[in-house]
């Protein structure tokens, strides 16, 4: 309400939205299709709920989920104080969370086998076996905590699992492109985290302010527009017309994770657990009114601990 730069339209337009979404859960209806019917001005969509959307969801608008997007707005602007704070890692987020993690089974006399790929899983008499480099293990229960199209090819021997496999299968995906370019040690941003309004990359992040390499920036475009064959230049231009003091980058690595997320759109249903309580699924795309995220992968992975331990 008090950004500058906002007409009264465009605050009374937030508004409009924020309270349609706080009076009904949003109808299961394109984002597109969400800000028609709530009036948005392009001055509220442009520079406001688009990054927000892409953000969180990783999903054009025009065909992201209403309703996700309704949910993540009621966490973030409508929850407690705090509920809205940007976050940035000081570190890698391996080190943020699953080393301590890791450490703390390690201490509660658990076992952490990174690096293993468990190729399928069958049923065994004592619970299941687990196919690691070859050789059977067997556990009485078993969470399955992989991304979602690492799935059906490791419970497909299961029975009762076929439908679930097929639902996870049915699920699509969105790319996330990040341009790693290091533009020299004296360089360095206005800010440690930045939004682009307009074109790629969608965000910029100066890894020297977050303590690491000083110089290097990491560009990150989502969605729709990551992976083209021209992002990288694209990245590189824009970034430089935006700031011009910055060189020509002494070296530039581009990475593409082609299924990033799960797709965000309206009509996504719950996928059910499988029905022998020993076996459970955790993972972000388990939450259908939650976007592929830190917090869906926590939820999710809080109630398959539950049913297991139950
Ligand atoms: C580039 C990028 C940027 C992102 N940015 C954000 C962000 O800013 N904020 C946010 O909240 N979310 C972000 N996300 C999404 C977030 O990373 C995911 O939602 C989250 O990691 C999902 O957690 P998960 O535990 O469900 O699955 P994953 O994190 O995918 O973990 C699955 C694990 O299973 C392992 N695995 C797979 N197959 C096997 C097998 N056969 N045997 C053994 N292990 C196996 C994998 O190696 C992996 O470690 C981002 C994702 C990407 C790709």
């Amino acid at each position: 309400m008090t950004c500058p730069g906002l007409t009264w339209g465009d605050r009374l337009a937030a508004l409009r939205l924020m309270a349609a979404i706080r009076r009904a859960p949003a109808a299961d209806e394109t984002v597109t299709q969400m800000f028609a019917r709530t009036r948005q001005t392009d001055t509220n969509v442009r520079y406001l709920w688009a990054p927000l959307c892409i953000a969180a969801l990783n999903t054009g608008l025009d065909d992201a989920s209403a309703r996700v997007f309704a949910q993540v707005l009621r966490d973030t602007l409508l929850g407690r104080a705090g509920a809205s704070d940007v976050l940035l890692p000081r570190t890698d987020l391996g080190q943020l969370f699953p080393a301590p993690a890791a450490a703390w089974l390690t201490r509660q006399g658990g076992q952490v086998r990174a690096g293993e790929r468990v190729r399928t899983i069958s049923p065994h008499a004592d619970g299941f076996a687990l196919d690691v480099a070859g050789s059977p293990e067997v556990f009485a229960q078993v969470v399955v905590a992989t991304s979602p199209h690492h799935v059906p090819s490791l419970i497909g021997a299961l029975p009762g699992t076929e439908r679930i496999a097929a639902e996870i299968a049915s699920l699509g995906y969105e790319q996330v492109t990040t341009v790693f370019a290091d533009f020299g040690e004296g360089a360095r941003l206005p800010q440690a985290m930045m939004g682009f309004a307009e074109g790629v990359p969608h965000w910029i992040f100066d890894r020297g302010a977050l303590g690491g390499p000083p110089g290097l920036m990491a560009c990150v475009v989502s969605a729709a527009d990551a992976a083209r064959d021209d992002t990288e230049r694209a990245v590189i231009d824009a970034v430089r017309r935006a700031f011009p003091a910055l060189p020509e980058p002494r070296r530039v690595r581009t990475l593409t994770d082609r299924r990033a997320t799960f797709r965000c759109t309206p009509g996504r249903a719950l996928i059910a657990q499988p029905a022998d309580s020993r076996l459970a699924l955790a993972g972000d795309y388990l939450l259908p009114l939650y976007p592929a995220t830190l917090e869906s992968a926590v939820r999710s992975g809080i109630a398959a601990a539950r049913r297991v331990a139950g």
